[in-house]
């Protein structure tokens, strides 16, 4: 096991409390906390002891205890999760940092669930979006009409190519939704649309995960290797799947 492994087991909610972040439990396994993440007045980081980890609604900052001790005390990730697992008390797992393969069992179905989950959730993502991209163009154009003029030209050119697009992306399959992903991994394709666009990694999917685990209940609880299992069939290159 890795400092990084090791400091899983500490609950986000006792974290905080230890770092005199302001906020409470406000339940069985859970509690709310001001965002150390971004300037919070309000309690927006939610805390769960059910996977250890906490998810801000406002700035959706993720992560676990380590990346809370990182960012309240200024350490690095290394420090920090050594610090975390010092004042609780546990032992601090020596030798390389390099992940031990341990024989942890990857439910197959429970990853395939998940994954599902995740794609549905960056399709309609990337629907609202470049919906959203099409009404605010067609506002824009709304405020100056110009039908004839070659501005009102460009933009409707441009938001009919938006609204076309997010249709095709409500109408996606599992299937192409995959090869979508595939497709911008291998070639960038999608961030044509635009600063902001959702850009399918492992980054946006960890992202999608934490949130599902989140606030969907029926969003399956996975383990670590199951996490890492689902983000690897998620940017898969191939049509094999494992
Ligand atoms: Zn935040």
């Amino acid at each position: 096991m890795t400092v990084f492994e090791a400091v899983k087991q500490i609950s986000c909610n006792d974290a905080a409390e230890r770092l005199g972040i302001e906020g409470k439990r406000t339940g069985a396994g859970q509690g709310r906390w001001r965002c150390p993440f971004h300037d919070d007045r309000h309690p927006s980081m939610a805390c769960y002891d059910s996977t250890n980890r906490y998810y801000c609604f406002t700035c959706h900052a993720s992560g676990d205890a380590a990346n809370l001790y990182a960012k309240v005390r200024g350490l690095s990730p290394v420090e920090a999760a050594r610090a975390a697992l010092t004042e609780f008390g546990m032992e601090i797992p020596g030798g390389c940092d390099r992940p031990r393969r341990e024989a942890v069992t990857v439910r197959r179905d429970v990853v395939a669930r998940a994954v599902r989950a995740i794609r549905g959730e960056f399709r309609r993502g990337m629907g609202m979006f470049l919906q959203g991209q099409a009404d605010g163009m067609v506002s824009v154009m709304e405020k100056a009409p110009d039908p004839d003029g070659w501005k009102w030209n460009h933009a409707l050119q441009r938001a009919c190519k938006m609204q076309e697009e997010a249709a095709r992306w409500d109408a996606m399959t599992d299937e192409d939704v995959q090869a979508e992903i595939c497709e911008s991994l291998l070639n960038d394709r999608l961030p044509q649309w635009g600063e902001g666009t959702p850009t399918p990694g492992r980054t946006l999917f960890r992202e999608i995960m934490d949130e599902l685990e989140c606030r969907d209940e029926k969003f399956p609880r996975l383990n670590l290797s199951e996490q890492v299992a689902a983000l690897d069939e998620l940017c898969r290159l191939t049509k094999e799947s494992a």
